[in-house]
């Protein structure tokens, strides 16, 4: 009999229909045979909008993800960000350290982007970011994580 764990719930906002009722919920599947997985969905009870993952959780190579964006459809890339992940952003000499004990989260590149302008303007200068969020720039998105756990998803691939 496998086991599972809720490990993280949350409500969110949906990357596409934008309202407050994107429910995240990441599970611990142990089935005793194959080892453990991350299950991950999101699902919006607004829009319908559904996406769900697997992924192996005692896979302890690093992982890294590398995502080229090149205009305002690849913003709309969906990430799941898990917490022990590095995010760089080498074209605009930008490191966003992991959170230590903040839990994962699945967002898009955008959301990624804000947070970053969010976290950095009273600091800096982020007109650079906020034209990246634009799409007015090219730059790549650099996800590092030691325990392999992050991954992205293209926009346009969903699961109902
Ligand atoms: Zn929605």
């Amino acid at each position: 009999m496998g086991k599972l764990e809720l490990i993280y719930e949350e409500t969110l906002e949906c990357p596409i229909c934008h309202n407050k009722t994107l429910l995240v919920t990441d599970y611990i599947y142990d089935s005793g045979i194959t080892g453990k997985l991350l299950l991950s969905s999101s699902s919006c009870s607004t829009c319908g909008y559904k996406v769900a993952s697997e992924s192996p959780v005692e896979v302890n190579e690093e992982k890294i993800i590398e995502i080229k964006v090149n205009n305002e459809d690849d913003l709309g890339t969906l990430v799941y960000r898990s917490g022990f992940a590095m995010i760089r952003i080498p074209e605009l000499g930008l490191e966003d350290f992991p959170g230590g004990s903040s839990p994962g989260e699945i967002t898009t590149i955008e959301g990624i982007l804000e947070r970053l302008i969010e976290n950095l303007k009273d600091f800096g200068d982020v007109s650079k970011l906020e034209q990246a969020m634009r799409g007015d720039i090219k730059f790549t998105i650099i996800i590092e994580d030691p325990y392999g756990l992050s991954f992205a998803i293209k926009k346009n691939i969903t699961q109902s």
